[in-house]
């Protein structure tokens, strides 16, 4: 897994997909723009958005989605500040809102402090959504514990630490909505990813029963499991792997970050309201 490079192409190659589908969910008017008068009658409504690792792949795709329908986005990055920015600039140049938060997810304090900020600047976070997340694959008993922590910290600890500092705003605010980026890996397990596995089933559990304890007060939680999709992730999985996946798949090919992002977004969206402890399969139908 490398760190990418954030391509304005590429960029401009997630407009459509998210935008459209929004239009077509919410009943809205066809739009073939992202402009500031989209943004005004937007269903997201100048709420804050939290999106982890939201620099590259599937969180940008979502951060966009997210400006898109009206949200104020605040991009968590680590590493990937100049695909950071890039995605901030496009999100501003098409009209909408965006601010960059540094911070390590795995890191309890630096986060926690991350999130207060965003809070302190913007706003209670309305929208969260614990996207970040790494792989260390390796066969159980060639695993090292190192690889093990690593995957958990990043990939589950870590959404304890956010959600814990950002719940009470939502909970004050009577509105919340939480998506939780699990697995395909986290439902059916997979070869070499025990660690990866864990921390993904742990998620759509911790979804559940959050869900249970905040269903009252008007946050939604949810989590949303994507199959094979195309970011740097997948990026070294040898071609034959990927042919023998796809043919496995029944709509016959990887995902994209943005099919991906259309499910958030709608989870996020107040249409979502009576949907909650769920977990959206965006797989292709590879696994059902
Ligand atoms: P990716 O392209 O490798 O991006 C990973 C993102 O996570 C990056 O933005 C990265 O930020 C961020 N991240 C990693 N460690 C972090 C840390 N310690 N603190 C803050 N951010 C951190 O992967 P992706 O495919 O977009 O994956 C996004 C989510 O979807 C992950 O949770 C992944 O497990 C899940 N998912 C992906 C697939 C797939 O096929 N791609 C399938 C199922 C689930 P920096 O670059 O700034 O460090």
């Amino acid at each position: 897994m490398g760190s990418g490079h954030a391509r304005v192409d590429d960029i401009y190659g997630t407009w459509s997909g998210p935008i459209k589908q929004l239009c077509l969910t919410f009943g809205g008017a066809p739009v073939q723009s992202f402009t500031k008068r989209n943004i005004m009658s937007a269903i997201l409504e100048n709420k804050v958005c939290l999106v982890t690792g939201a620099g590259r792949g599937i969180g940008r795709a979502i951060a966009i989605a997210l400006a898109q329908a009206g949200g104020h986005v605040a991009i968590n990055y680590n590493r990937s500040e100049a695909e950071a920015n890039a995605v901030k600039t496009f999100i501003e140049g098409a009209g909408g809102k965006a601010t960059l938060y540094q911070g390590n997810v795995s890191d309890s304090f630096n986060i926690r402090g991350v999130v207060e900020k965003i809070s302190g600047d913007l706003g209670p976070i309305a929208v969260l959504i614990n996207n970040a997340g790494i792989t260390r694959d390796k066969s159980f008993l060639k695993m090292t514990k190192e690889q093990w922590d690593e995957v958990i910290d990043v990939n589950l600890s870590s959404t304890f630490d956010v959600t814990q500092a950002a719940l009470p705003g939502m909970l004050d605010a009577g509105w919340g909505r939480i998506v939780n980026i699990s697995s395909i890996v986290g439902l059916k397990g997979n070869f070499g990813q025990t660690n990866y596995s864990a921390s993904k089933g742990g998620l759509i559990s911790f979804t559940k029963s959050l869900a249970i304890e905040t269903a009252r007060k008007g946050v939604t939680v949810n989590a949303v499991a994507p199959g094979f999709i195309e970011t740097d992730m997948t990026r070294d999985i040898p071609q034959k792997v990927i042919d023998y996946v796809n043919s496995l798949t029944p709509a016959g090919r990887m995902g994209t970050a943005e099919e991906v992002a259309s499910a958030v977004a709608f989870l996020a969206s107040p249409a979502a309201s009576y949907i909650t402890g769920q977990v959206i399969s965006v797989n292709g139908g590879l696994y059902m």
